[in-house]
């Protein structure tokens, strides 16, 4: 039976979701789950932006250069980050952009032109190729119900960051991941326990996983901004204070506004195949994808749409539009072969 086309009425999760049932309205379980906890609606929003200004100041570096970290996707809403840092918020930037092998260059184009027009210093990390090859390839080949490539990609990419501020001693790191992406590193046992199978599976590979446990090794230095009492408190020496840029405002203003913005200040381009639309992700995203989609019928972006959808930043109508999984067969294939995914292995499963 195919279930896709039977949604959550509220939040648009599809029938194959696990673990998913729906009330005689056709409300999802994880919507009535969401109305009990409030980690979502209380994940702070600052709708003073003069005073998050203030209150952001007094951790300014005061023994070097940079008193931020930035992580550029080359997408609009790190780039619209790094504007407001150098333009309204006072600090001092370092601009980090990660190039593991699979980035699209209009977006490495994009991260230059805009740390160029602005005068960031830049830093463009061009990760060990065969460890993310082996990354990707290990999670692909999980026959358990496992954590999204993208998932645990995205964890290096985050722990980069905090290496960096570590490197230059610099005390914040203002990273973009969406209110969904947050729900999903908050929520749960069942992550956790992904994750610990996740470990298992690495661990075949002695070297490989020496090197993973090593790359993790800079999270130990964060405190995650995660509401507004945190920002009364010193940061204690080692430490780093990670913002998610959601809690600003200009996050949740129209999007369309923001990438015009971007267009006219330094000729920002979208990139030419993206998943879901409208991001600024890199092309292991569709293999990513693909994998998750034979497997589960669902992937990761689902769940993080669904969570978006709940908090009301975007219509239900909207994700289900930016979800629609189109798969470029040929470009898939050929990063399945660059990594070593099989990927009829899962074709023939679904
Ligand atoms: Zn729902």
């Amino acid at each position: 039976m195919n279930n896709k086309n039977i949604r959550c009425k509220i939040c648009g999760l599809t029938a194959n979701y696990k673990n998913i049932v729906f009330d005689a309205n056709g409300v999802c379980n994880f919507c009535h789950e969401a109305e009990q906890h409030t980690d979502l609606k209380t994940l702070l929003t600052f709708d003073d932006e003069e005073k998050l200004i203030n209150s952001l100041q007094k951790y300014k570096n005061k023994n070097g250069k940079y008193d931020v970290v930035v992580p550029l996707s080359g997408g609009v809403d790190s780039s619209v980050t790094l504007i407001r840092i150098v333009k309204k918020y006072n600090l001092v930037p370092l601009a980090f952009h990660n190039d593991h092998g699979f980035e699209d260059e209009v977006a490495t184009d994009n991260v230059k032109k805009l740390c160029k027009i602005l005068d960031v210093d830049l830093i463009i990390k061009q990760q060990d190729i065969n460890f993310m090859k082996k990354l990707f390839h290990y999670t692909h080949s999980m026959k358990n119900r496992t954590l999204s490539s993208c998932f645990v990609c995205g964890g290096i990419i985050y722990a980069n960051a905090l290496e960096i501020a570590n490197a230059f001693n610099i005390p914040m790191v203002i990273n973009g991941y969406s209110k969904g992406q947050a729900f999903m590193m908050d929520n749960n046992n069942d992550t956790l326990e992904l994750w610990s199978g996740l470990l298992e599976e690495f661990q075949k590979d002695e070297n490989f996983f020496k090197e993973f446990m090593y790359k993790q090794e800079p999270m130990k230095t964060q405190i995650l901004l995660k509401n507004k009492n945190d920002l009364k408190k010193p940061l204690p020496k080692g430490k780093h204070l990670v913002i998610p840029f959601y809690v600003f405002k200009f996050n949740h203003t129209d999007k369309e506004m923001l990438r015009k913005e971007c267009e006219e200040l330094f000729d920002w381009k979208p990139i030419a195949t993206t998943y879901p639309s409208r991001t600024t992700n890199c092309k292991m995203v569709w293999l990513n994808t693909f994998v998750d989609q034979c497997k589960l019928g669902y992937s990761m972006y689902d769940e993080e749409y669904a969570a978006i959808v709940r908090s009301g930043e975007i219509s239900r109508e909207q994700a289900i539009k930016d979800l629609e999984f189109i798969p470029p067969m040929e470009l898939i294939k050929e990063l399945a072969s660059e990594v070593g995914t099989d990927i009829y292995l899962f074709k023939n499963k679904k």
